[in-house]
């Protein structure tokens, strides 16, 4: 269930602190240390999962908890009019830290182009 070397795990036994904004039985809500948007939450499910690559039919209770919950915690902090929702997988992916987590980014104003309009 948790991986004791894993950082998001050591936030949900509450190892490592988070200034935390929704919890279940599944799912964990909580800050980014580090935002790169005026809201800037991450949402996790609170068994270990190293990354969506890895993801099978047992985990699709807490990975469409996360999605069903977005919208409503993004509200509530201020993400009133959209966001993204993104999860980073893998090396291409360029996922960081190896326990599966859904960004929520967003604020007041539009985010600008996520992708480019072609192929490098
Ligand atoms: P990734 O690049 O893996 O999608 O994103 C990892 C995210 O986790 C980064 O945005 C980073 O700021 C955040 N992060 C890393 N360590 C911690 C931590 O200990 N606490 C919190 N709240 N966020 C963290
Ligand atoms: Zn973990």
């Amino acid at each position: 269930m948790h991986d004791p070397n894993c950082i998001f795990c050591k936030i949900v036994t509450g190892e490592i602190p988070s200034r935390k904004v929704f919890e279940d039985d599944l799912i964990l809500a909580f800050h980014d240390i580090n935002p790169i948007t005026p809201v800037h939450l991450l949402m996790i499910p609170k068994a270990h999962l190293n990354s969506l690559s890895h993801a099978q039919e047992s985990d699709a209770p807490a990975l469409g908890r996360i999605m069903a919950v977005a919208g409503r915690l993004a509200r509530e902090q201020g993400a009133d009019d959209g966001f993204r929702l993104i999860v980073n997988t893998g090396r291409v992916g360029q996922q960081e830290v190896m326990h599966v987590h859904a960004h929520i980014l967003g604020g007041k104003e539009p985010l600008g182009p996520m992708l480019p309009r072609r192929r490098a």
